[in-house]
């Protein structure tokens, strides 16, 4: 018989929850590869300026798993990579992965010289489209592994003047993609989540009206090393504003988007209001809401908010922004009082949900309704974190080490 129980365990997703099952696997004496599309790991939380409830900034904690990831030999980490194929085997899975050419190799110092001679410039897309970057750049201030990125599709045709400027040799402008095929004990698949487009919701402004943005956008413009160093100002003419409307189940409990509800809108919003406040102390700030949904501990968070100077919950679904005077207005309908109401701000954000990037994954999972992974033990496929159910990341944490610990139980053997 075949000894089946030294495969690795396959981790698919380097976001919180695939950091979190590759570490626990691998501290326990697992061998894990863990793969990841992006070229550098963390997931949606590295694009964020803090956490609720804490406020704390995300890169500290991810700092903490980098370290414990480096420190670890039982990780293999393969960055721009996807699962292409996977075929169930006797005690586990046969696995194709494709790794994608990154055309900068490990000898990247992340010294910028290429960044600064390329002559490209692209829509950021770590900062959702906000501002700009070279088409050679670092994609974050603290990206791990710490290496440019090329986004080779954007380059002028024969252009190397990045390679011309690394005195390192570490642009390899003729790499290509490779495949390597491997087995596997188990999968845990956490893949995480996409924002809910801003582009399917233009009855309130969402990709219409420049001053109408997403929750994830709010998160980059406040970040420091977001679009604006920080500054929170209206996308149309760069002034601060005086008027900021956040706008609930955006897209979400809703049969004609997302029927259900995310679970961290309201948090995020919260949080998002206080970023407001702390930056522009003279700014109204209202929060539009069908039901204030911040269960457990995060209540204490929610009457934090609520008792804050500036800072207004209004009960009512917002059916309309238009613009209106230079500025934007919203159409509320106050279910309670039985009325409509006509709001005023300067800019919106749309408390839009997350949705689960599980559906082009070469793996037989079961999908519930919504897209979300179920839980099948026969399937040798774990899933862990918001690919699993919309969830903040305290929850998503403890979900993952169940999973690792799932998954190590299918994978069979021993550590
Ligand atoms: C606006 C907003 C603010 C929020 N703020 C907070 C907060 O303050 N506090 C809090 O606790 N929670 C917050 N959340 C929730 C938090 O973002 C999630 O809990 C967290 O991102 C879940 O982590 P994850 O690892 O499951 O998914 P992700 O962060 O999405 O990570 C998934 C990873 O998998 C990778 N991936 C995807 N597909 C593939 C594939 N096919 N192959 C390989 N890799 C793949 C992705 O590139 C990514 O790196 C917020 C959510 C929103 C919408």
């Amino acid at each position: 018989m075949n000894d089946t129980s030294n495969r690795p365990i396959l981790v698919l997703g380097a976001g919180i929850a695939g950091l979190t099952a590759a570490l626990e696997a691998a501290e326990t004496g697992r061998f894990v590869v863990l793969v990841e599309k992006n070229p550098w790991v963390g997931g949606r939380v590295a694009a964020f300026h803090q956490y609720f409830p804490k406020l704390c900034p995300p890169s500290c904690g991810l700092e903490i798993n980098i370290r414990r990831l480096e420190r670890n030999p039982r990780i293999r980490l393969l960055t721009g990579t996807r699962l292409a194929g996977a075929e169930r085997i006797e005690g586990g899975w046969r696995v194709i992965l494709t790794r994608a050419p990154r055309w900068v190799t490990d000898r990247c110092t992340a010294c910028g010289e290429c960044t600064a001679a390329c002559p490209v410039e692209i829509p950021n897309p770590f900062d959702q489209g906000m501002g700009t970057v070279k088409a050679i750049h670092r994609p974050h201030a603290q990206s791990w592994p710490e290496r440019f990125v090329m986004e080779r599709d954007a380059c002028r045709q024969g252009c190397h003047a990045c390679a011309d400027a690394c005195e390192y040799g570490a642009i390899d402008l003729a790499a290509e993609a490779t495949t390597e095929e491997l087995e596997v004990g188990s999968v845990v698949v956490a893949t995480g989540w996409e924002p809910y487009p801003l582009e399917k919701l233009p009855e309130l402004g969402g990709g219409v009206l420049p001053d109408v943005i997403s929750n994830v956008q709010m998160e980059r413009l406040a970040h420091p090393g977001g679009p604006t160093g920080g500054r929170i100002l209206r996308p149309s003419d760069g002034a601060p504003p005086r008027r900021v409307a956040f706008v609930q189940c955006a897209g979400s409990r809703d049969v004609n988007h997302l029927a259900y509800c995310s679970g961290v809108c309201c948090l995020a919003s919260l949080k998002e209001a206080l970023y407001v406040r702390e930056q522009l102390p003279g700014a109204e700030i209202a929060i539009y809401y069908i039901d204030r949904r911040t269960p457990g501990r995060n209540e204490d968070f929610l009457e934090k908010v609520a008792g804050t100077e500036g800072i207004r919950l209004v009960k009512g679904k917002v059916g309309k922004v238009l613009a209106a005077d230079g500025g934007l207005e919203l159409v509320v309908e106050d279910v309670e009082a039985g009325r409509r109401l006509h709001e005023r701000a300067d800019l919106v954000v749309l408390a839009t949900g997350m949705v689960p990037s599980a559906g082009d994954l070469p793996l037989p999972v079961e999908l519930d309704e919504d897209g979300f992974v179920l839980d099948d033990p026969a399937s040798g496929v774990v899933p862990a974190g918001v690919v699993h159910r919309p969830q903040e990341v305290a929850s998503v944490v403890r979900d993952a080490t169940g999973a690792s610990a799932r998954a190590m139980a299918m994978a069979g053997g021993r550590a």
